[in-house]
């Protein structure tokens, strides 16, 4: 089963993408994961990524599609996936099918978790990441057992750097002018599927299980 979850940053395609892959048994694969990882092990890539990230913008597609690509032609996704935070742009989105239909594959469903904007910013300043593991807390809805400590890997949790409220709000209007065109793009594939990001996050969950077993 091959998924991509859509959605503005801090919809909670993360959240979502991460119970997917634990109850399909496929890998959730987030390039915003793979660039923090690079930062952190101050790799080349990583340094010409956070240029970008920092300021809210997107990573450009030739960095982008070759990591993703890459990535998603090792063993481990050989019976599926779910792509969280890529594409983001239509030209990554059209090299992606591209590189599906070589392969005699294509995209089962893009599910789009719709969140309006004014909820966001809200949600993002309380959004805590764990840099190892990827996991992601919120201070008030999903708090972690022991505060400021990942359940799962007991590392510290931090504010990302794109989370500030200023760096947000330049991120919804990314997503807004580059991003939301997908919505467009998967709904003509006949592959768009909206779940409402709202509420939570086990409502939101089950509706999506609801598409994928539907
Ligand atoms: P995205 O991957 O789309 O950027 P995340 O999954 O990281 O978004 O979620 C953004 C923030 O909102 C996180 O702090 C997360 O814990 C929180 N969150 C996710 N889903 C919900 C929900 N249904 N209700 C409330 N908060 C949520
Ligand atoms: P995310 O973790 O998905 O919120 O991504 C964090 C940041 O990483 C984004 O704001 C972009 O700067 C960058 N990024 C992640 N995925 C992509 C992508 N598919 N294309 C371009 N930039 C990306």
């Amino acid at each position: 089963m091959k998924i991509i979850m859509l959605g503005a940053p801090g919809a909670g395609k993360g959240t979502q993408a991460k119970m997917i892959a634990e109850k399909y048994q496929i890998p959730h694969v987030s390039t915003g994961d793979i660039f923090r990882a690079n930062i952190k092990n101050g790799t080349e890539l990583g340094m010409e990524a956070k240029k970008y990230m920092d300021q809210g913008q997107l990573v450009p597609d030739e960095l982008t599609v070759k990591i993703l690509l890459d990535r998603v032609a090792q063993a481990d996704c050989a019976n599926g996936y779910v792509l969280d935070g890529f594409p983001r742009t239509i030209p990554q989105a059209e090299v992606l099918d591209k590189a599906l239909t070589e392969l005699g594959e294509s995209i089962d469903y893009a599910v789009d978790v719709n969140v309006p904007d004014e909820n966001i910013v809200r949600r993002m300043s309380g959004r805590r990441a764990c840099l190892a593991c990827g996991a992601t807390y919120h201070i008030a809805h999903i708090p972690p057992k022991k505060e400021g400590i990942c359940d799962t890997c007991g590392q510290e949790l931090v504010l990302r750097d794109d989370d500030k409220p200023e760096t947000v709000l330049k991120r919804l209007q990314v997503y807004h002018e580059q991003t939301q065109p997908l919505i467009d793009f998967y709904t003509a594939k006949g592959v768009l599927r909206t779940v409402d990001g709202t509420v939570d996050m086990k409502d939101v969950f089950g509706a999506i299980v609801s598409i994928l077993e539907g």
